[in-house]
């Protein structure tokens, strides 16, 4: 894989970008504004993700005049978590942060998070809590606050804002945990189980000024899914066999149970050839039960097929302007 020839930095940070047009200059100012006033040294991993909308020819343009930022161009548009994914793949800073590019999040917060991990050991990831979030009450904050309950309860990471984009690590966390799917909504569950000890910091939160959000109604579906999968995977992954064997008992203790009972109505000279009914249910139950536990062995293997890196998750390439390979100098 292609880095640029510069020493690595203190700090990779991570954007994704998917039609953000009206939104890059002043990100990429933004954040240069930030980390200024910071003695650490820092690259900006800008991963556009298949726009459609003059993003990638704007980063191309504010990358020959930026020496720290480090377009990275999917070959089309994979979601959100495969983006991060291809900038965590590229990140070369001891410390990785990530923020969204519409700047609902501030990146004037940015020195707030990597403070907190210059100066506490006890901690490896710092997770934005966005106190006064500015989205929608119904469509959006409502949701997410069940969803907060949900995946809390279920991962065992309580967290109050697992959602906020503006998030911070120490290294070795981002090379040990995977993205792909709606996964980058479960950070703070893979990072625990990674081995992280996360803490929360607020954070200040805008409403999106320019764009639109890039997602609709059925985000809920998808994450609903996800949440299933996640708990499913995180519980049984070491033993697929107690959740198989339980579901595969819970079904077939019924369906045998009536099955005795016709045998000894028969066994007593009933007629049970009138109850077609009841063996049509009885299979229609079994057939059920094997249909999910194919699913669920099905889903199994797709993320031990991600998570082994034998799946190819996406094509990039990383634009590279002349000047960065002869003289960029570090920022
Ligand atoms: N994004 C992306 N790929 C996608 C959808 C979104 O890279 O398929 C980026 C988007 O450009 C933004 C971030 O992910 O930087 C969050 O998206 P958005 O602001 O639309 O989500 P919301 O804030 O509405 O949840
Ligand atoms: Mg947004």
């Amino acid at each position: 894989m292609t880095s640029p020839r510069t020493p690595a930095p203190d700090v990779s940070i991570v954007v994704p970008i998917y039609n953000e047009v009206g939104n890059l200059p002043d990100l990429v100012a933004r954040i240069g504004g930030a980390m200024a006033a910071q003695p650490l040294t820092f690259e900006l991993l800008a991963v556009d993700d298949g726009s459609t909308d003059g993003s990638r020819a704007q980063l191309r343009e504010l990358a020959a005049a930026t020496p720290w930022l480090r377009p990275v161009l999917l070959a089309r548009n994979y979601g959100q978590s495969s983006a991060l994914q291809a900038g965590f793949d590229r990140v070369r800073g001891r410390y990785v942060v990530t923020l969204d590019a519409d700047l609902q999040n501030e990146p004037d917060d940015i020195p707030l998070l990597l403070q907190r991990l210059q100066t506490d050991p006890g901690v490896d990831m710092v997770s934005g809590w966005r106190k006064d979030r500015q989205d929608a009450e119904i469509s959006r904050k409502l949701p997410s606050r069940i969803a907060n309950k949900l995946i809390s309860s279920a991962t065992g990471v309580h967290l109050h804002d697992y959602g906020c984009a503006l998030k911070a690590y120490r290294r070795p966390i981002i090379d040990r945990i995977r993205l792909y799917g709606e996964l980058h909504r479960f950070i703070p569950s893979l990072a625990k189980e990674a081995g992280a000890r996360i803490t929360e910091v607020p954070v200040r939160h805008h409403a999106r000024t320019r764009g639109v959000s890039k997602y609709g109604i059925d985000r809920t579906f998808r994450v609903i899914l996800d949440l299933i999968l996640i708990v499913f995977f995180m519980r049984y992954r070491q033993r697929p066999l107690h959740a198989f064997g339980g579901l595969g008992l819970w079904l077939a203790a019924p369906g045998g149970l009536i099955l005795l009972w016709l045998l000894v109505l028969k066994l007593f000279g009933h007629d049970i050839g009138g109850r077609p009914l009841l063996l049509v249910g009885v299979m229609l139950v079994l057939m059920g039960a094997q249909m999910i536990v194919a699913g669920l062995i099905g889903e199994l293997l797709t993320r031990i097929y991600h998570e082994s890196g034998g799946a190819p998750q996406f094509h990039a390439e990383e634009y590279m302007p002349e000047h960065s390979l002869k003289t960029a100098p570090a920022p």
